[in-house]
């Protein structure tokens, strides 16, 4: 049986390994196909690709959109998308473009919390600076021993409500699907179960993402509880639409999923690669 792994980072966004090593992993764990699904980004494609031909895997062109829907930010992949389509990569670069600023206040944010040093500190974790992003940060609030790990500053800091929280604006849900659908691509609304909304309110964000052409749900990802991957299964099959996978994996050690290590789909789902 093939494994799939549909998400996961690279030094491109916030991963802490490079296209190349993080290939060359994902094949030592039993990786079969690997998308590379950067936040915003498609830089690190092309050392992957290189890689996934060394190594014998096979390497998916994907990326992770950022985008704002109904005051949620919410993040859909793309994925088999043509990295060199020109509407894509105007459109990332306009998500891109608001980060710097993004980081700024949240810099300003920690400072007003007597934090000083956060923006230079971040940057200093980010093997693309395009990217800065809240992991970058994350990592210098547990350098500078703040927090005692990543998982806990998302719990304390950076988030809604929290120390260092800068609120931003995204793509829209719409305009995101376009893109990848313009370069080719199948869209995945991914891990749904980790925003914070209702029954009611993720409905209708599963019933919007249907009528604009989304294609299928993240089921089993390193961020879902045991429990969410059936609740998921469930609303892919009532809004007919395909079941994705992804670890989600960021850093060796950080406690988020090692790559390839997924449960398996519940024998309800359509895999989204079946159409492939
Ligand atoms: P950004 O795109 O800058 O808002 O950063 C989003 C990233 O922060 C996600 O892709 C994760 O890598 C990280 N992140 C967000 N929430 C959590 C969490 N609860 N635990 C660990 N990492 C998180
Ligand atoms: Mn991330
Ligand atoms: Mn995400
Ligand atoms: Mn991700």
């Amino acid at each position: 049986m093939t494994v799939y792994d549909l998400h996961c980072h690279s030094t491109a966004s916030d991963g802490v390994l490079a296209p190349r090593q993080l290939v060359e992993r994902a094949a030592a764990m039993g990786v079969g196909v690997l998308a590379l699904t950067d936040h915003d980004e498609l830089r690190g494609l092309e050392e992957a690709d290189a890689a996934a031909a060394e190594f014998g895997i096979r390497l998916v062109h994907g990326v992770e959109i950022s985008v704002t829907w109904g005051g949620h930010t919410v993040h859909i992949v793309g994925l088999r998308v043509d990295p060199d389509d020109p509407v894509l990569s105007s459109g990332l670069a306009r998500n891109r473009d608001g980060r710097a600023e993004r980081a700024r206040r949240m810099a300003d944010e920690l400072a007003r919390m007597g934090i000083h040093g956060a923006l230079e500190g971040a940057y200093r974790f980010a093997g693309n600076p395009a990217l800065i992003g809240r992991t970058h940060f994350a990592r210098f609030l547990v350098e500078r021993g703040v927090v005692k790990d990543v998982k806990t500053v998302f719990r304390k800091y950076l988030v809604k409500g929290k120390p260092g929280y800068a609120p931003h604006e995204w793509a829209g849900l719409a305009e995101a699907l376009l893109w990848i659908r313009a370069a080719g691509g199948f869209s995945v609304l991914a891990h749904p179960g980790r925003y914070q909304m209702g029954r009611e309110k993720m409905r209708l964000l599963l019933s919007e993402f249907k009528h604009l052409g989304g294609d299928a749900i993240e089921v089993v990802t390193g961020s879902h509880t045991p429990d969410q991957v059936p609740v998921f299964a469930g609303l892919a099959e009532e809004f007919d639409l395909a079941a994705s996978v992804g670890s989600d994996f960021h850093a060796p050690g950080e406690g988020g999923r090692e790559l390839g290590r997924l449960e398996s789909l519940p024998a309800r789902c359509r895999p989204l690669w079946s159409q492939w």
